[in-house]
């Protein structure tokens, strides 16, 4: 735990108490500040006080002796209106943050110059992250990861010498963050996205570059170029003298990294420095996930890694779960859980990876459904429709092989049957629904154990379910 004594002796209250929130008391109350918690929700409420934090109604406390209002990332900040607290906060003068807003302000005091890496972007930023902190433990480094991939940042070991910090931020997050000053800042992509939070494109694209805006001086910033933001943002940044690192996954670059058919390329002043390639990694397959490494790369040489290690160290990443996870292979069918492809856009990353598809798809179904998918379809040998959106997706699918299964059970089942048909070297049971979860599963890591549990019976007659 971080320990926030920048705030001793100070009164900070904490609005929502979920884990993150919890994190921030524990940090403030360890580092001496006196803590008010509070959560429209009772039970987190109570949650709070078992823990042995003071807590009130915050409509009800006297304002004025208040140093900030930390408030938690799912709290609308601005979009589509101020939260209640916000509203007392800013009629009060006080200054509302997020928990890496303290980490920074807490690194500043103490360890100034420890490494800290801050991720972003519309997509791929838990995989970037986890890879990053996957290749810098490999290579013997005390790697920190937290922020929106899971750990809170104030529950990880504090910042010191020798002691990387790798932090997925969300831009909900980045917006709670008025002083972030990462070492190294990644910014993936920018696409619509959470425009409900945000506005409009340009002023979520605006958040997303005060991310790379901190940046200090002799720090690194990596930027995806291949949307308009990006180019633009990484113009900004040079200008502004920061060291910047291009990444393109659709264009040659003369400096930065680049694609050559499978092959990634580190290019320095128009020559190959350093030719790899992650397209047999698992868990990294996919152009998108190029782009991800690519990031994960360049930050790891801003931070003093060779390119040979961390390429060594790339071959052994395991994946995040649920995200073009492999979750079983029986004969030579691949069992692949996508559950994280909640609409058409991630389904499309997922069904360019493979050929030879046995596709698991629906649920709650998503404005669009799948006809942007329709260029994929040739990869697909047959789809088993599942949900809510089976009706609509037979529709899409015409004449296309498919058929509506209902259950991820029944699914899996036929898919598996007919996969072990196929005289294909690879066949592969995708399950990348293109839907949300929630009309037969609670979420979609819920939806993702079930289909791996799935998998596991088919593995194991033992486990088998009940056919019904
Ligand atoms: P995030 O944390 O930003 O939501 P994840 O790493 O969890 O991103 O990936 C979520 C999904 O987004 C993946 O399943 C994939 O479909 C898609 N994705 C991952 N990386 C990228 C990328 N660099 N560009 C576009 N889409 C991506």
């Amino acid at each position: 735990m971080i320990a926030l004594s920048t705030l001793k002796g100070r009164t900070v209250a904490v609005f929502g108490l979920g884990g993150s929130g919890l994190a921030t008391c524990a940090a403030l109350a360890a580092g001496g500040a006196r803590v008010i918690a509070f959560d429209d929700n009772s039970a987190s409420v109570a949650k709070a006080a078992a823990a042995g934090h003071e807590t009130a109604d915050l409509r009800h406390i006297d304002w004025s002796g208040l140093a900030l209002l930390v408030l938690t990332p799912g709290v609308p900040l601005t979009h589509p209106a101020p939260h209640w607290t916000v509203g007392l906060a800013h009629a009060n003068g006080v200054e509302v943050v997020g928990d890496i807003e303290l980490f920074c302000r807490q690194r500043r005091a103490s360890a100034p110059a420890s490494p800290f890496v801050a991720i972003t972007g519309t997509n791929g930023k838990s995989t970037t992250t986890a890879l990053l902190a996957h290749v810098l433990a490999r290579c013997g480094r005390d790697a920190q990861m937290g922020g929106n991939i899971g750990t809170a940042i104030l529950s990880l070991e504090p910042p010191g010498p020798g002691r990387f910090h790798v932090i997925e931020c969300s831009s909900f997050q980045i917006d709670l963050t008025p002083t972030l000053d990462p070492s190294v800042g990644i910014c993936l992509n920018v696409t619509a996205d959470h425009l409900d939070r945000h506005g409009t494109l340009e002023a979520y694209a605006g958040v997303k570059e005060r991310l790379i805006a901190g940046i200090r001086d002799g720090g690194t910033a990596v930027i995806g170029i291949d949307d308009r933001f990006g180019q633009a943002m990484a113009d900004r940044a040079e200008r502004a003298g920061r060291h910047v690192v291009r990444l393109s996954i659709r264009n040659p670059l003369s400096d930065g990294l680049c694609l050559e058919g499978a092959d990634i390329l580190r290019m320095k002043a128009g020559a190959v420095a350093h030719r790899f390639s992650v397209a047999r990694v698992g868990a990294l397959r996919g152009t998108h996930n190029a782009q991800n490494a690519m990031a994960a790369y360049a930050a790891c040489e801003a931070l003093g890694l060779t390119g040979e290690e961390i390429v060594r160290a790339m071959k052994t990443f395991p994946g995040l779960a649920h995200r073009l996870e492999q979750v079983g292979r029986i004969g030579n069918v691949l069992f692949v859980n996508d559950s994280k492809a909640t609409n058409a856009d991630s389904a499309e990353k997922a069904l360019a990876a493979f050929s030879d598809i046995y596709w698991i798809a629906g649920g709650k179904p998503k404005e669009g459904g799948i006809g942007p998918l329709a260029r994929y379809f040739p990869r697909i040998r047959k789809a088993y429709l599942i949900g809510e959106a089976a009706e609509d997706f037979a529709r899409t699918l015409g004449s296309h092989p498919h058929v509506v299964a209902g259950t991820l059970e029944r699914a899996v089942q036929l898919a598996a049957e007919d996969a072990a048909r196929d005289g294909a070297l690879e066949p592969v049971v995708l399950l990348s629904p293109a839907c949300a979860s929630y009309d037969q599963f609670a979420n979609f890591e819920v939806r993702g154990a079930a289909f791996r549990d799935l998998v596991k019976g088919l593995q194991d007659p033992a486990l088998r379910p009940a056919r019904g």
